[in-house]
This record gives structure tokens, sequence and C-alpha cells, in this order.
């Protein structure tokens, strides 16, 4: 089985009742099927055999109802962010949709 979820600290292979060797877990902020989780699906299913394939949210998660956008400024606002601007252009997808429109 692979697994898309949050990365939110709760939602642990423990949590999810998995035990390590049960399921490719892939984790990110907010649980996006985004180009590289995509990626980590493909190499589970085609030349890991994986047959199953889940996406699991959680309750209030706080990546649920912001935007792409709304994310990025809240970012870019961090001083200590500001002065690593050559990765500003390669951490946000160019999506403006809202994760709760998934
Ligand atoms: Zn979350």
């Amino acid at each position: 089985m692979q697994a898309i979820t949050c990365m939110d600290t709760r939602l642990s292979y423990r949590a999810l009742g998995l035990r390590p060797g049960d399921a490719h877990l892939v984790r990110n902020a907010g649980g996006i099927v985004t180009a590289d989780a995509l990626r980590s699906l493909l190499v589970s299913k085609y030349l890991l055999g994986t047959r199953e394939i889940m996406i699991i949210n959680h309750t209030d998660c706080g990546l649920m109802k912001a935007t792409e956008e709304e994310i990025r400024r809240r970012i870019e606002k961090r001083q200590e962010f500001r002065r690593a601007r050559r990765l500003r252009s390669t951490l946000f997808a160019t999506s403006r949709r809202t994760y709760a429109s998934r």
C-alpha cells in the first residue's frame, strides 16, 4: 500500500495502524498530490508493485484552508527566508487554487 498524508505529526505510522514495511508513506504539507508525490506514487505502483493507494487528510489541517499564495506570502514575511532569495522561485507551485477545492 502507498499512503499520501499530511506531514502533521499526529499522522504517524502508529496512528495509521501501520508498521514499518506495511506501506510507502509519502508525507508533505497538506497531504497534497504534488508532482513529487505523484512521482513516488508511480515508482511505488509500477516498480515496487503497490496495488492500493490511500490519500489521508486530517481534521482541521491548517493547509486545507489556505491558498498556495497565502502560504507563500506568510513564509516570505519571515526575515530568515528573505535572506535566502535564491530558493524562492523553486519552492512554491504556481497554482492559486485552495487546498480545500480538491
Ligand atoms: Zn495537515
